[in-house]
């Protein structure tokens, strides 16, 4: 399975991938998953929000357990997030059939579309629509950086885009879902792990800091006659760094905005975003108000003024706690692995549906923690490991 999907929408220049929803690159990725449904001899089907579907057993008796994860890609992604989980999906199911376990519950193997919302631009589309989380106006708002609308493009896929909208009745004979991903961090690197469980999606934001100062010569005016906007943004980028490491969070001035511009001119405005996430809400918001306020007796001391706006805030998702604990009673009494329970601070699927069904995630180790580049990496023995643990957890929940 590896090898057939490692060269679909891979970059030759970057070796990167570029599996943009509703590309080219996309269907080549659906029709695999498509053929990996058939040869297993699992009913296939496409939900009106374009995700896709394998069922084992007939999904209307209820409580199914589902399982997998996506097949897109962020811009020169790397090769294991989203199609590890899929891949692992049909691998356990192979090995469950190899053990001979007997299934009691429908098992799905899913491939969710859109995840990285690299094309239009927001994460998850695909679970987002099924849970209601995205209305369809909204949906019908999304354009590609090429003016190509969500429906649009669906359209022009094949797909049909008057279809799309929440799916209770869909949620509703789910019991279970379990995610299987590569880590994007280093928690089971440094623990020595293999596999992880985990307990959280850690809440984050965005925050938008407008330093305004005045515009100036370079070369004429006294430094002590400036108003200089860069410096207060400079000081605030090494406060949050100070602040994070306090907290054990993080904090990243990862874009700026700088008016005018000019290498011989005093800035007049210096724009900067903060993205910052903590393990918990009260760590956030320490994190986040002592950002502030550095900031701000930054910006009074060079006669500078400062706006702050938060642009976008998800809370913390807190995995079912009963399903969290029942994949560790399995994975305790079935493998000689010891199994970390761990947060995270990227977002997913498992996370969207989390609201709606109870939902499960693990996690398989990622030597350097590099992730959303073609340097994202999981050891061979690691991926196995995975997948046996995935079969572990489908046969303790699906099977007698
Ligand atoms: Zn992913």
């Amino acid at each position: 399975m590896w090898a057939e999907l490692l060269p679909v929408g891979r970059s030759s220049a970057s070796g990167g991938y570029r599996r943009y929803a509703w590309s080219g690159a996309d269907a080549d990725c659906r029709t695999w998953f498509q053929e990996q449904a058939g040869a297993r001899g699992l009913a296939h089907e496409v939900d009106r929000n374009g995700n896709q579907w394998a069922w084992l057993g007939d999904p209307a008796a209820g409580n199914a357990v589902v399982t997998g994860s996506h097949l897109d890609s962020v811009p020169d992604g790397g090769a294991f997030d989203g199609p590890l989980g899929v891949v692992s999906a049909f691998a356990a199911l192979d090995e469950l059939r190899g053990r001979g376990a007997r299934f009691t519950r429908p098992l799905g193997i899913v491939n969710f579309g859109d995840e990285e919302g690299a094309r239009f631009g927001l994460a998850c589309v695909g679970s987002r629509l099924t849970a209601g989380a995205l209305t369809v106006e909204q949906a019908h708002r999304l354009t590609d950086g090429d003016g190509i609308t969500l429906p649009r493009a669906m359209e022009l896929a094949g797909y049909d885009p008057d279809t799309l909208g929440a799916d209770p009745e869909r949620l509703a004979r789910i019991g279970a879902f379990v995610e299987l991903h590569v880590e994007q961090g280093r928690a089971l690197d440094l623990s020595g792990d293999r596999i992880g469980i985990a307990s959280a999606i850690w809440p984050h934001g965005r925050w938008r800091f407008d330093f305004r100062g005045e515009a100036n010569h370079a070369g004429t005016t006294r430094l002590a006659d400036r108003h200089d906007p860069m410096l207060s943004y400079a000081e605030t980028v090494l406060a949050a760094r100070r602040e994070a490491e306090l907290a054990g969070a993080v904090a990243t001035f990862g874009k700026i905005g700088v008016e005018p511009n000019g290498v011989n001119a005093i800035p007049s405005l210096v724009r900067g975003w903060l993205d910052s996430r903590a393990a918990d809400q009260a760590s956030l918001d320490t994190v986040v108000t002592g950002i502030e306020q550095a900031a701000r007796a930054y910006a009074a001391a060079h006669g500078v003024d400062l706006d702050i706006v938060r642009e976008s805030f998800t809370p913390v998702v807190e995995f079912d706690h009963a399903l969290r604990d029942e994949l560790a009673r399995i994975l305790g009494t079935r493998t000689e692995l010891k199994v970390p329970v761990l947060g995270t601070g990227a977002g997913h699927d498992a996370g969207i549906l989390s609201d709606r069904i109870p939902t499960a995630m693990l996690f398989v180790r990622n030597p350097t923690g590099v992730s959303h580049s073609p340097a994202e990496y999981a050891a061979e023995d690691d991926c196995l490991a995975g997948v046996n643990a995935l079969a572990d957890v489908l046969e303790g929940l699906a099977c007698t």
